[in-house]
């Protein structure tokens, strides 16, 4: 058993849009999430970003639409954004540096110092387009509005301070069981993720081809002796005629599609990848209980 006690927190980064939320999630663990977020974006509203060094787990979220410029922010916004707070072990709160805060910044300042919010750190981001001799004005401005336990400078775009706040962060969150496994660096599966990026090439392929109805599985996804990934994808249509279509001639439709499939879970997964993709007919595959399971759904509604 491993003596050394497991750590974990969920951190949530709250800021306006435009802020470098985002680039800062993908600075923190690595270009990779950022790929995935554009291809779940239909499906989902935000990912996990997950990072694990020796025994401590941090399990990021960024916080879409918690203060909108141009909207105001109502009851439920801030009600929101006090939530993902409560709910978090700690909160980045992400300002631009800029020596006067706006008005949504006034209105989410007001409600914390109200609320006395203990959990919040403070990144002011986009120091690389202010000078030097701004920053202690700049910090004055930030520390009249938010009292936070902890104030660090970041160019998030270029990565100054990035390895400070990693460090903070890692040593200040709880004791706890990890929630994902030492590798995983987002809660979305990967087989989810390669059966959509195939989905995703068919259609650019095939346009109004594109078989009504198609769906596509990961079957299988083995790890090989030499460290690559061998993964075996079904793709199901209706008709003989469609999985003709798809294949194309000589296996040209399949062969690009596999091969632009393959390289970019190549870059996700910074591994070899072997990729084997199959087309079969399933004429009534929407009345399959398996469907229904592998897409979340209950079969016996
Ligand atoms: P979000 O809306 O808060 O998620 O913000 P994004 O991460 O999408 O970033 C918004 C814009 O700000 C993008 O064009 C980024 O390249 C830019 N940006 C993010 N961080 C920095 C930074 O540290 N310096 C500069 N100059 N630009 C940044
Ligand atoms: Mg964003």
């Amino acid at each position: 058993m491993n003596s050394i006690k497991k750590k974990c927190g969920f951190i949530n980064i709250l800021g306006s849009t435009n802020v470098g939320k985002s680039t800062l999630l993908n600075n923190l663990i690595g270009q990779k999430v950022s790929i995935i977020s554009r291809k779940v974006q239909t499906t989902r509203n935000s990912i996990k970003g997950i990072l694990t060094k020796n025994n401590t787990q941090l399990i990021l979220t960024d916080t879409p639409g918690i203060f909108i410029p141009n909207r105001k922010l109502d009851r439920a916004m801030i009600s929101n954004a006090w939530k993902s707070i409560e709910d978090s072990d700690l909160t980045i709160l992400m300002i631009e540096a800029k020596t006067s805060m706006d008005k949504n910044e006034i209105l989410i300042s007001n409600y914390l110092r109200k609320k006395k919010a203990s959990n919040l750190i403070c990144v002011i981001n986009k120091i690389d387009k202010v000078s030097h001799s701004s920053l202690l004005k700049i910090t004055t401005v930030v520390k009249e509005h938010f009292d936070c336990r902890e104030y660090f400078y970041l160019s998030a775009l270029k990565g100054d301070g990035i390895e400070e706040l990693k460090e903070y962060l890692f040593d200040n969150v709880p004791n706890g069981p990890w929630h994902y496994s030492k590798n995983q660096i987002t809660d979305v599966p990967y087989r989810f993720i390669a059966a959509e990026l195939v989905r995703e090439k068919l259609m650019d392929r095939l346009h109004h081809e594109l078989p009504y109805g198609l769906t596509v599985e990961t079957e299988d996804w083995n790890g090989l002796d030499d460290g690559s990934i061998r993964i075996d994808m079904l793709i199901y249509v209706h008709k003989l005629g469609q999985k003709k279509i798809l294949i194309g001639k000589n296996g040209n439709n399949l062969k690009l599609i596999g091969s632009s499939v393959r390289k970019e879970l190549q870059i996700m997964l910074n591994k070899k990848v072997h990729l084997f993709l199959y087309v079969k007919v399933r004429s009534n595959w929407d009345k399959v209980p398996e469907y229904y399971e592998s897409m979340g759904l209950d079969f016996n509604v």
